[in-house]
C-alpha cells in the first residue's frame, strides 16, 4: 500500500478511537448484538456479525494488507458499524489471494484464523439481479464505454493493472467477464456460462463464496451479493 494510503486508514484509525473513547467516556454503550445487522460484506473468513462486531477492533490492519484495495472502513454514515471493515463489491470485489492476507493479519480472530483455502470461506452468495440486461443474454457484444467504471478504477499495482489488461481484452467480444474473472479454483462449480439454442447467460453455482468480483467486472451491473447467505439460501 501506497505510505499516503497507510496514513490516511491510520489516520481513519485514530479518528475512530477518538469517537468511541468519547462515546463510552461519556457513559453511552453501543451493544453490538443489538446493531448486529447481516447486509455487510465482510472480508474472507469474517465471524458471524453479531460475533465479528462484539470481536473487530476496528484497527484497519486486514485493510492495509489487501493487495487489491478490496476493504474499506465504514464511516460515520454507518454508525452501527463505523470502524469495522467492508468490501463494497461494486468497486471492488475480494481476489481470494493466496493464504488471505487479510485473515493473517487480524490479530483478533474475528476474521477466522483457521481460513485458508477459498473453500473454507462464506462471504455470501451472487444472484443475477436483472438477466433482461445481460450483455451475453441480449447479444451485446462489449464496448469500451461499457468498462468505463472499470478502467477508471484507482489502480495502484502490479495486481490491479493485471485485471485492467483482461477485461480490456473483452472490447468487441462477446461477453463472458463475470465467468472468465471468477477467482474461485474451480470456477465452473461456482458460475458457469449456459448456452441455450439462441441465449447465453451466466449461472451461478454452488460453490460460489460471495467474493463479489463478477459484480465489481460486470458491465451492465446485473449480479449482486447477498451477504452471508448461502447458495441454498439464496436459490433454493
Ligand atoms: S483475500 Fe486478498 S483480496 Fe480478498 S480481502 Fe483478503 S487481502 Fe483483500
Ligand atoms: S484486522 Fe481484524 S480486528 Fe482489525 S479491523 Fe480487520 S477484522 Fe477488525
Ligand atoms: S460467482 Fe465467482 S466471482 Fe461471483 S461472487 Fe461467486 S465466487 Fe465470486
Amino acid at each position: 500500500m501506497k505510505e499516503q494510503s497507510r496514513r490516511e486508514v491510520l489516520k481513519k484509525s485514530a479518528a475512530y478511537a477518538i469517537f468511541f473513547g468519547a462515546l463510552f467516556g461519556g457513559g453511552i454503550y453501543i451493544s453490538p448484538k443489538l446493531y448486529a445487522k447481516n447486509n455487510h460484506l465482510r472480508p474472507p473468513g469474517a465471524l458471524d456479525e453479531n460475533a465479528f462486531l462484539a470481536t473487530c477492533i476496528k484497527c484497519g490492519q486486514c485493510i492495509q494488507v489487501c493487495p487489491y484495495h478490496s476493504i474499506n472502513m465504514y464511516d460515520i454514515a454507518n454508525l452501527n458499524s463505523i470502524g469495522t471493515p467492508y468490501i463494497d463489491a461494486y468497486e471492488r470485489g475480494c481476489y481470494l489471494c493466496d493464504l488471505f492476507p487479510c485473515v493473517l493479519a487480524c490479530p483478533t480472530g474475528s476474521l477466522q484464523h483457521e481460513v485458508t483455502t477459498a473453500d473454507d470461506i462464506r462471504m455470501g452468495t451472487a444472484y443475477i439481479n436483472n438477466i433482461d440486461d445481460c450483455f451475453a443474454f441480449i447479444g451485446k457484444k462489449v464496448e469500451e464505454a461499457d468498462l468505463e467504471k472499470i478502467l477508471s478504477h484507482s489502480n495502484q499495482n502490479e495486481r490491479e493493472f493485471a485485471i485492467l489488461d483482461k477485461i480490456q481484452n473483452y472490447v468487441g467480444k462477446e461477453c463472458t467477464i463475470c465467468v472468465d474473472m471468477c477467482p474461485y479454483p474451480n470456477k465452473t462449480d461456482a458460475i458457469e456460462m449456459v448456452y441455450e439454442t439462441d441465449k447465453a447467460f451466466p449461472k451461478i453455482n454452488q460453490k460460489c463464496v460471495g467474493c463479489g468480483v463478477c459484480v465489481e467486472l460486470c458491465p451492465s451491473s446485473v449480479i449482486s451479493i447477498v451477504p452471508s447467505k448461502t447458495y441454498e439460501d439464496v436459490h433454493v
